[in-house]
């Protein structure tokens, strides 16, 4: 009984929840794609992986610095996923009505506004 979790579809980019009502959290899929890497296709990845250094090491310095500034747009993007995703399942902890068309639609608002264009 204590371990029980809620699943919740909510239909909107695949979101299921499973709510832990009892302890308080729970966990969260989507299908909203992370942007990775080009090299090692890791989400958080700062163009510190073994495949970019070993391009970047002969003194491409310009195409790297250009790269720089991506970087730093997937990492803000992928982390502005999380932070919806677990905004929404803290919402839903809190006992507000997640499914209700009026909360599906904040939702895909919040991810058109952080760059989703699913
Ligand atoms: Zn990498």
């Amino acid at each position: 009984m204590a371990d029980e979790l809620r699943e919740i579809k909510l239909g909107v980019h695949g979101i299921v929840l499973h709510v832990d009502y009892f302890n308080g959290g729970g966990s969260i899929e989507h299908d909203v794609l992370y942007e990775v890497c080009s090299f090692c296709n890791q989400k958080d990845c700062v163009y510190d992986c073994d495949e970019s250094t070993a391009v970047w090491s002969d003194g491409k310095d310009n195409e790297k610095k250009e790269t720089t500034l991506a970087v730093s747009e997937r990492i803000a993007f992928n982390g502005g996923v999380d932070a919806i995703m677990s905004f929404v399942l803290a919402a839903a902890n809190a006992g507000i009505h997640v499914e209700t068309p009026y909360f599906l639609e904040a939702i895909k608002t919040t991810l058109d506004a952080i760059g989703n264009n699913d």
